[in-house]
């Protein structure tokens, strides 16, 4: 196996047009599991830990550009405040350690239905960037990401360089469901954010389809009829709770069963709307 390791983003750009088969290794928590459970043999490793550039993240026009290889714990101590939906998501990935190690790049990367970092990058209407040497940046929305079960719209030899999401303009939550509180896969997640600016909500389902997806109908109830200077209508927040179940496609597997994850979806939108409704009239009261 080959273990090749760049010191530069150019070069890791170059080594992986050069062998658009390496593997990209970041924090190695998905493809050490992976390479030691014999689940794939690689021949080659692209380590881009010493990469520096990929570890930083910056703010222009509160638009917030995270770079693949932000570990979890960077996000939950230094993004909370702006990005609130996926440092709430950040403190339920894994252990401390895997916080430490895990980034958002490589849950991009692995593109699995559970990984949590999916449901408020969508809810928040994220963008991915993502790099070829052949043909430079490419911007792909979250929404347009995922492709299918552990598949993502990544060219064989393009490298995620960075996610870019805007501060969050509204109260944001994360919710998730497992079989035990900690250091558990996802059996659902949902998450909610507020946009009171544009009298939109943006949503996003986890590990209850082949992909993480919007609950769009969903959204468009709630673009229609929600009156934001109201409390909350009963009527509509169970109606949102039907049409968010509704845009799940789930399976019955070890974690749980299709309809236990329908109706989770169910009380899950209806849990995390009511949190960040409940946020935003206290904001505007105060
Ligand atoms: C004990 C344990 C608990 C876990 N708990 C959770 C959990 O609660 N929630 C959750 O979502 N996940 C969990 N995971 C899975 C894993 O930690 C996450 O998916 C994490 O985000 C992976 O990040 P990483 O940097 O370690 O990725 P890596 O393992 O380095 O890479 C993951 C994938 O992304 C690709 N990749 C990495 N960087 C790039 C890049 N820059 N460009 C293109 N492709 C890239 C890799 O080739 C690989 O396919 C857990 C894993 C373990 C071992």
């Amino acid at each position: 196996m080959d273990f090749l390791r760049p010191t530069t983003w150019a070069e890791a750009l170059a080594a992986k047009a050069d062998q658009p088969e390496a593997v990209p290794l970041q924090g190695g928590t998905d493809v050490m599991v992976e390479i030691n459970f014999a689940v794939r043999r690689p021949v080659a490793l692209l380590d881009l830990t010493r990469v520096a550039e990929l570890a930083t993240w910056s703010v222009q026009d509160g638009r917030y550009r995270v770079g693949a290889a932000v570990p979890y714990s960077t996000i939950i101590s230094e993004l909370g405040g702006p990005l609130p939906g996926l440092a709430q998501a950040s403190r339920t990935v894994g252990s401390p350690q895997i916080r430490n190690r895990g980034s958002v790049g490589g849950n991009l990367g692995a593109a699995s239905p559970a990984g949590d970092s999916h449901p408020p990058l969508l809810a928040a209407d994220a963008v991915i960037e993502a790099e070829s040497l052949a043909e430079g940046v490419r911007l792909i929305p979250a929404a347009e990401f995922y492709l299918g079960v552990k598949r993502n719209a990544l060219r064989p030899d393009e490298l995620i360089r960075a996610f870019h999401v805007r501060a969050a303009g509204g109260p944001q939550y994360f919710s998730k469901v497992g079989t035990r509180n900690a250091m558990v896969i996802a059996v659902c997640s949902f998450a909610v954010a507020l946009w009171p600016g544009e009298r939109r909500v943006g949503t996003g389902l986890g590990s209850a389809a082949p992909t993480p997806r919007r609950a769009l109908k969903a959204e468009e109830l709630l673009a229609g009829e929600l009156d934001w200077d109201a409390p909350l209508d009963p009527a509509l927040l169970r109606r949102f709770g039907e049409l968010a179940a509704l845009a799940a496609s789930p399976i019955d597997d070890v974690r749980g069963t299709a309809d236990y994850r329908r109706h989770a979806i169910d009380v899950m939108a209806r849990r995390t709307l009511t949190w960040a409704w409940h946020d935003h009239l206290g904001r505007r009261a105060a």
